[in-house]
């Protein structure tokens, strides 16, 4: 039987590990894809808004020559400090069902049957796309993941969203050759956009380079035209590709099927801020998982300490049991 089963190996998954492997406790990590799987499927030149000492884990340096570490910096770094710290990480093996028996938990995965007295989900929420819920979103020009921008050259671009995820993608593509349409709910930019990113999207948008619609929304995508609500009305422009940048949310029929409880309005799991221990006692939530709809408020920066918190309080109720 298992100290700890982490599902998830993620920046975060990995920290847990690290707690985990210091105290001492048994663990394994069981991750769906390949090593930090969401970093891995980020655009390949994207860089961190973070700079690297807040991204380390475990109080391991992450040495970079700029602030800002790019993506195959990250990769480079997790992959190192899995390696260099043999961190039992079972890859392309997912976890599909986790039962409650008596004392412990029973977690079935694609490839085996574990037995663990704690669980850790460290899940993440870049596996689901929000989707636009539009006629012609199954189109397979329309795509909620970008990888790179030379595939775009010469084509028309329709960028939905205002976020750095979104901006990233416009500014990009545009650079490469792409006729860009930005799509855009609310009436600016959002606030939230890297700080030395945004004047650059505001000038290109300003000076006509790209063309956005602030108050409006994508209606109807067909093979070479999309229809736009914009608030002089409806529409028509013709169109390529539709990078629709609308976010991720974490999975939360996975998190039901455990038992964990979520609000009504933004789907946060119940946890507790102190232990990160959800309604389900041994069940624990650690990393940008435990957001909700709000993902935006947890990073590696905020979520890393999760990790100490977790194991702190499985090893004081352990100590607890063994007193009484
Ligand atoms: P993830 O890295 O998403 O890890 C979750 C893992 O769980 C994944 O590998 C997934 O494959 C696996 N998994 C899911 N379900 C299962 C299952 N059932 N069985 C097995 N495995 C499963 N944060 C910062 O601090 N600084 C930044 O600069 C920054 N930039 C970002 C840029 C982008 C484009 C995005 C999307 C996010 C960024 N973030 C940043 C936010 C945060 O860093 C990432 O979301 C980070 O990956 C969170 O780490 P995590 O370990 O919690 O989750």
């Amino acid at each position: 039987m298992l100290d700890i089963l982490i599902i998830g190996g993620g920046p975060i998954g990995l920290a847990c590990g690290l707690e985990a492997q210091k105290a001492g406790l048994s663990f394994v990590i069981i991750e769906k894809g390949c090593l930090v799987n969401s970093l891995y499927n980020y655009p390949y030149t994207m860089t961190f808004f973070s700079t690297s000492e807040r991204l380390e884990i475990g109080g391991i340096p992450f040495v970079t020559t700029s602030n800002k570490p790019t993506r195959a910096e990250a990769l480079e770094y997790y992959r190192r400090v899995a390696l260099s710290n043999k961190l039992p990480v079972n890859l392309f093996e997912e976890v599909v069902e986790v039962l409650n028996i008596e004392d412990h938990y029973q977690v079935a995965t694609t490839k085996a049957t574990y037995k663990a007295k704690h669980i850790i989900l460290s899940t993440g929420f870049y596996d689901i796309a929000v989707n636009l819920d539009v006629p012609g979103e199954d189109l397979p020009k329309v795509k909620h993941y970008y990888r790179e921008p030379h595939y775009y050259a010469l084509q028309k671009v329709i960028v939905v969203g205002a976020s750095n995820s979104a901006i990233d993608v416009a500014l990009e593509t545009y650079r490469k050759g792409a006729e860009v349409t930005m799509v855009v709910r609310g009436s600016e930019v959002s606030s939230r956009v890297k700080y030395w990113v945004r004047p650059d999207i505001i000038n290109r948008i300003e000076e006509g380079s790209i063309k956005a619609y602030f108050n409006s929304e994508l209606v109807a995508i067909r093979e070479t035209e999309a229809d736009i609500r914009t608030p002089e009305g409806i529409i028509t422009v013709p169109n390529d590709y539709v990078m629709a940048m609308t976010g991720y949310k974490p999975n939360f029929e996975f998190l039901k099927k455990l038992g964990i409880n979520l609000s009504e309005d933004k789907f946060v799991p119940q946890y507790n801020p102190d232990t990160m221990e959800t309604n389900k006692p041994g069940i624990y939530l650690a990393g940008v998982v435990c957001g909700g709809l709000d993902t935006h408020l947890w990073f590696i920066e905020n979520s890393r300490v999760h990790a100490d918190m977790i194991v702190a309080d499985i090893i004081q109720k352990g100590l607890t049991r063994i007193r009484t």
